[in-house]
């Protein structure tokens, strides 16, 4: 720790977060960078005094602070009184009329983080999180292995953090994602594999080279930053829990990390005790979760990826067994669709509310509509499904499935000509329908 950090913590604002703690077995470690229990080898996580939280804040302290994740900072694993804050957070909660219509639901919500802040995805939450910490901590290099976004926040935010920053991806990744990294201008290394040879790795550099790997070896501060997905829609519904939740699944991080969130607020006393539904989303072509849901397993069963969702393309999910643990003790699902179901599903969500979200999202909104049809989710419940990435970042998906622009000459009788064209297809269509 540097001194800096210790001189800029003051009374009254003393840290809240007091040490590391294995989720199974409850063996203590020290505040550093560590993420897996020596005894138990069960993944490290971080513990709070709920009572000091609990003397820190308040709705009214909270509505005044920053309008970013930082607003929460008494629930996040950092001490600087000047976390990175790159206005990453407090992304909009669209209450859905269209979709909700097509589907029949009555109170839907969409948490949209295809417009979070730098790097369009939700991300930017952990990773503004975890470089906090990484520097607390003293690192100067950070990392990551990641499926797409990871890199392009980790990148981002390095640079405006003035911290090094090397950043390993599968090799096939979408063009959008890889562009999207190299701007920042981070070491790139595109790795001929899939993301669970490129974590395996990860994890031998890591050893070797003491840099600060926000999914790895800083994995504990990092993951906590999707705490704030579930503050966020908390404090948007006024305050309120919502009934069910359907969020997509790679590792399972984010989807046990919203979880944690709605607990710390009902045991911090901001919002009221509620039993609220996770229900989570894969894509078939990589469904080790949503398998051993479906089989009656406790255990996940790693899978080769072979799907076009490649921002959620985790054979090997490391926090799996925890997701399958809360979707079933609190009477959620975890589907999965197939990717023209996924293709659908993102059309489905810009046409219906000017949302364009990338293949994760279209899993989300595919699994949305799978569920409300096998009548899993009622009508009436406040149904609130969060949108994780931005559609612009994986165009290849949809290209072949949007049609082209009509394309004219700069006349008037030209224009006429292709509106009647194109308004005769569409009776065309419709008649084809009515059939
Ligand atoms: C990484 C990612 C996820 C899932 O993350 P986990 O926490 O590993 O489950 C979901 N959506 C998008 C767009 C992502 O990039």
């Amino acid at each position: 720790m540097t001194q800096a950090t210790q001189t800029q913590t003051k009374p009254g604002f003393a840290p809240t977060f007091t040490h590391l703690v294995s989720k199974e077995g409850g063996v203590k470690y020290p505040l550093k960078a560590l993420h897996v229990c020596e005894e138990t080898f069960s993944p490290l996580e971080v513990a709070y005094d709920y009572e000091a939280i609990r003397n820190q804040v308040s709705r009214a302290t909270i509505e005044a602070g920053p309008n970013s994740i930082w607003r929460y900072k008494a629930f996040l694993p950092v001490e600087s009184q000047n976390p990175i804050d790159v206005g990453t957070g407090m992304t909009p909660l669209v209450k859905s009329h269209r979709l909700a219509r097509r589907l029949g639901l009555k109170n839907l919500y969409i948490k949209n983080d295809a417009v979070n802040m730098p790097t369009l995805s939700f991300k930017d939450r952990v990773v503004s999180v975890a470089l906090t910490r990484a520097k607390e901590l003293g690192f100067t290099t950070v990392s990551c292995a990641s499926t797409g976004n990871l890199a392009n926040s980790t990148a981002a935010i390095a640079a405006h953090a003035g911290l090094d920053c090397c950043v390993f991806i599968p090799s096939d990744l979408e063009a959008g994602k890889v562009l999207g990294t190299l701007v920042y201008n981070p070491t790139v290394m595109a790795v001929k594999g899939n993301y669970d040879q490129v974590n395996r790795l990860c994890c031998e550099v890591g050893n070797t080279y003491g840099w600060g790997f926000v999914n790895i070896n800083l994995r504990p501060y990092y993951s906590e930053g999707s705490k704030t997905l579930g503050f966020e829609v908390a404090e948007q519904l006024g305050w309120k829990l919502p009934d069910h939740v359907v969020a997509p699944l790679a590792s399972g991080s984010l989807y046990t990390k919203i979880y944690k969130g709605f607990q710390e607020f009902i045991k911090t006393g901001l919002v009221e005790d509620k039993a609220v539904r996770f229900s989570g989303a894969q894509a078939e072509g990589c469904s080790p979760i949503a398998s051993a849901f479906k089989e009656g397993r406790d255990f996940v069963t790693p899978v080769k990826p072979n799907t076009i969702a490649k921002s959620i393309a985790i054979g090997n999910p490391a926090d799996g067994y925890y997701a399958l643990d809360i979707a079933r003790k609190t009477n959620g699902n975890i589907e999965s669709v197939t990717d023209p179901e996924i293709v659908e599903g993102i059309k489905l969500l810009a046409e219906t509310e000017g949302i364009f979200t990338e293949t994760a999202g279209g899993t989300t909104v595919a699994v949305l509509k799978k569920l409300v049809e096998a009548g899993k989710i009622d009508p009436e419940e406040t149904t609130v499904i969060y949108i994780t990435g931005n559609g612009l970042k994986t165009q290849e998906a949809v290209q072949e499935y949007i049609g082209e622009p009509l394309t004219i000459e700069p006349k008037l009788d030209s224009f006429e000509r292709a509106l009647e064209r194109s308004r005769t297809l569409e009776r065309l269509d419709w008649q084809q329908v009515l059939v």
